[in-house]
């Protein structure tokens, strides 16, 4: 192995430093880059902590929480700005993202199996585009318009483009939003947005796998501003999703983190989040961390399950990964799930996610389509709704109590990544009638019962029908 790189201290306070500790290049956060240059591993964004100001106590952030008049401390982002400081305030681009809450959810909580109180569901649908995406939108619209892009571009399962289609639509500084996405995988909800806030929408011929690795190829040869996960940029909006759930927890860490992880941006960006915090001596104690794939879409649990694959501080063995995405190609396995926002085999920041894995004691597990569409409706029925590849988390905390490697007493906290709204079709096929469609929808994905089926009443235009069958169901009710 050729001895790592010299790189000569850096004066400013916030650069990108390559993830691989054997090259360690760093680049000047004025500089587009979405991979290393010298050896083309992942990017972080890392902060002379030293030399910044850094609150002392995370209380410190409760003031400006009321502050409504101030955009930057309106954003439920921008508001925790000193953990994030790579950009000069003037320059952060914020459509007031980030205003999202923590929910005790009983009835959720007891199907999981949780002791009452114990299970909380952090609803990111409220976001202005209705997912999670917007907190690192944020932030990697930030750093465009401080490198002066207006071309953006991102491969998309539907909710990164809507929140694109919604940052450019919704601010002044001329940025033009291109999204790639695979033909017929994008849920409608989603579709509907890119295509109402005028984004350029390119449907290509393939998966999300494929739409991905075009959008690189094109961002290269265009010069565009590429506003996927990779981008290290997005992964310090989305630490802030830690921020407010610790805020919402008075600053107490919950014993448990639980998220769907797909491309495994949101799971890196929390792994880093807790990270920081760790060392500038903000948290004394680190939640574990669960990432739920879906079944049809489950390299992480397969590489960490039954691979093996680890951190190895910084030098995982990336052959496993490399021969295992070798055996998809040769079997022509795609991915697919219900949860099309998961529905992804090659995850781009599996790296960083691994790194979050080795600091959170993290555990990986996979869920059936079956068992996200009833965690779903159980928590439609008992909480905020949300769309299938949020209802991963709560299907995996179920899993996961089941196995008793979460204990009922436990406090645990699932993401809830996107709003119900996002993906009416699979809601839809779930609680309808129609025998077909729920055939087409979920049948086809091994799905057999819905069995918290909310059916609608079918009954003929007559009064006393209609009254016979309310009258019907308030007994069914007791
Ligand atoms: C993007 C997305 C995910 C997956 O998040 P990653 O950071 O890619 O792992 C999960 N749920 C929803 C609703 C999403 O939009
Ligand atoms: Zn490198």
């Amino acid at each position: 192995m050729s001895p790592p790189t010299i790189t000569p201290p850096r004066t400013d306070l916030a650069y990108l430093c390559c993830l691989n500790p054997a090259c360690r290049t760093t680049l000047s956060v004025d500089r587009v880059a979405f991979a290393c240059p010298e050896c083309g591993d992942l990017l972080d964004v890392v902060y002379d902590w030293d030399r910044l100001p850094v609150p002392k106590r995370l209380s410190d952030f409760q003031a400006k929480w009321a502050d409504r008049l101030e955009p930057l401390n309106f954003s439920g982002v921008w508001r925790f700005r000193e953990l994030l400081p790579f950009a000069p305030p003037e320059q952060i681009v914020t459509i007031g993202e980030g205003q999202t809450l923590l929910q005790v959810a009983d009835k959720v909580g007891q199907y999981v199996g949780m002791n009452p109180g114990r299970l909380r569901l952090q609803y990111e649908g409220m976001n202005p585009s209705g997912s999670f995406k917007d907190n690192g939108m944020t932030a990697a619209f930030t750093h465009a318009r401080m490198v002066g892009a207006k071309r953006v571009a991102c491969a998309s399962t539907g909710n990164t483009s809507a929140a694109l289609a919604v940052f450019c639509s919704a601010t002044s500084f001329g940025f033009k939003a291109i999204i790639f996405i695979g033909s017929g995988k994008i849920a409608y909800g989603k579709l509907a947005q890119a295509l109402d806030h005028g984004a350029l929408t390119i449907q290509i011929v393939g998966d999300f796998d494929d739409a991905m690795h075009r959008v690189r190829q094109v961002a290269d040869r265009l010069g565009i501003y590429l506003m996927n996960s990779v981008n290290p940029y997005r992964l310090e909006g989305q630490k802030t999703i830690m921020y407010r759930v610790l805020e919402a927890l008075a600053w107490e860490p919950p014993d448990w983190i639980v998220v769907p992880g797909g491309n495994l941006g949101n799971s890196s960006a929390f792994g880093k989040a807790f990270i920081e915090l760790k060392h500038l001596g903000l948290i004394d104690r680190v939640p574990r961390l669960a990432v739920i794939n879906a079944a049809g879409a489950q390299t992480l649990e397969q590489l960490v399950g039954t691979h093996g694959m680890s951190w190895l501080d910084g030098l995982p063995d990336m052959k496993v990964a490399d021969s295992y995405y070798m055996k998809l190609d040769e079997a022509g396995s795609k991915a697919s799930t219900i949860a099309s926002a998961i529905e992804i085999n090659r995850p781009v920041n599996l790296k960083k996610c691994l790194r979050a894995l080795d600091f959170c004691d993290g555990v990986v597990r996979q869920v059936s389509d079956q068992e996200i569409m009833d965690a779903k409706a159980r928590v439609g029925a008992g909480g905020l709704g949300c769309e299938p590849a949020s209802a991963a988390s709560v299907a995996g905390a179920k899993r996961l109590r089941e196995e008793g490697v979460i204990a009922p007493s436990e406090s645990v906290v699932c993401i809830l990544t996107g709003h119900q709204l996002k993906d009416p079709t699979a809601t839809v096929a779930y609680h309808g009638t129609d025998q077909d469609n729920f055939e087409k929808v979920l049948g086809s994905r091994g799905v057999r019962r819905a069995g918290f089926a909310n059916r609608p009443v079918i009954v003929p235009n007559d009064l006393d029908d209609i009254i016979r069958s309310i009258a019907l169901y308030s007994e069914s009710e007791g």
